[in-house]
C-alpha cells in the first residue's frame, strides 16, 4: 500500500476526516477524546440518579396528548434515536401539517448528536417532507422552550437530560443538551424506562410537567394523528 500514491492520499483523507468528525462530536458532548476512547461512558453512578429514588412517572394517554396539542399555540418536536428506530418520521410529518393547517407555530429542536450519525433526524425528516425553514439547530431554538406550550420529545433521552445542566456529578455533566424541560408541558414518546446510549438516567421523566406516552413511536404518533384529524 505504501508503494501507491492514490492509496496514501485517500487513506490520509480517511483518517483526518474521522479525526475532525470525532473533535465535533467531543465537542457537542462536552468530553476530552482520551475520556471518550478510554469509555465509561454512563458507567459511574451519578450523585441523584433516579433509579436510586422512589420517584414516580406521570403516565399519559394518546386522548389526553391530543387535547394537549389542540389547546396547543407553540409546539417544538424533538426527534431522537427512538424515531429512526420506529421509522416514524412520516407520522410526525403528517402530524406536523395537521397543527400548522390548524394555526400552530410547529418546530423541531435537533441536537448535534439526536440519533447515531451526524444528521441523522435532518435526513429523516427531509426525506418526510417536513419544511426545512422549521427545523432549527439547538442553539438557535434552546431559548425559545420558556415560551413553549408542548413540547413532543420523539425518542430522544440523553439529548434532552436535565442532569447535564444541573447535576455537576452526572457523568454527562456540561453536555450541552436541550432544554425541553423549560416548555410548560413535556411529552416523552418511548417504550419503557431504559436509558439512552450514554446509560444515564434521565431525571426529565420525573419532573412535574412531564407526561410519558409509553409504547412504540410510531404506533404512538399514528394515534395521535388519528386523534387529531377525527
Ligand atoms: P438516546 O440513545 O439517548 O435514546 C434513545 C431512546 O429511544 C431510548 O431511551 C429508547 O428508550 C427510545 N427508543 C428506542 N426504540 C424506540 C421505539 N421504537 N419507539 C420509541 N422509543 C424508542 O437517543 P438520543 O438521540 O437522544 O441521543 C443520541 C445518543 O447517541 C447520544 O448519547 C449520542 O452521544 C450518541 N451517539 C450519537 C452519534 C451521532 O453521530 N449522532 C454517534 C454515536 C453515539 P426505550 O427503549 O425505553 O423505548
Amino acid at each position: 500500500m505504501l508503494g501507491n500514491d492514490l492509496l496514501i492520499v485517500v487513506g490520509a483523507l480517511v483518517g483526518s476526516s474521522g479525526a475532525i468528525l470525532s473533535y465535533i462530536m467531543c465537542k457537542a458532548m462536552n468530553r476530552s477524546f482520551i475520556s471518550v476512547i478510554l469509555g465509561g461512558f454512563g458507567q459511574t453512578s451519578s450523585s441523584s440518579s433516579a433509579a436510586d429514588t422512589d420517584q414516580s412517572v406521570y403516565e399519559s394517554s394518546a386522548d389526553d396528548v391530543c387535547e394537549e396539542l389542540r389547546n396547543a399555540d407553540s409546539v417544538i418536536i424533538v426527534p431522537g434515536y427512538g424515531m429512526a428506530v420506529a421509522q416514524a418520521q412520516n407520522g410526525v410529518s403528517e402530524m406536523t401539517k395537521i397543527l400548522r393547517d390548524r394555526g400552530v407555530n410547529v418546530r423541531f429542536g435537533i441536537h448535534p448528536v439526536a440519533g447515531r450519525l451526524p444528521g441523522h433526524m435532518n435526513v429523516l425528516l427531509a426525506e418526510a417532507h417536513v419544511p426545512y425553514d422549521i427545523v432549527l439547530e439547538m442553539d438557535e431554538i434552546n431559548d425559545d422552550f420558556p415560551s413553549t406550550d408542548v413540547v413532543l420529545v420523539i425518542g430522544a433521552n440523553d439529548t434532552v437530560n436535565p442532569a447535564a445542566a444541573e447535576d455537576p456529578g452526572s457523568p454527562i455533566a456540561g453536555m450541552p443538551v436541550l432544554e425541553v424541560w423549560k416548555a410548560r408541558q413535556v411529552v416523552v414518546l418511548k417504550r419503557g424506562m431504559a436509558t439512552g446510549y450514554s446509560g444515564v438516567e434521565n431525571p426529565l421523566f420525573f419532573k412535574d410537567n412531564t407526561r410519558m406516552l409509553f409504547g412504540d413511536a410510531k404506533e404512538s404518533i399514528d394515534k395521535l394523528v388519528g386523534g387529531l384529524r377525527g
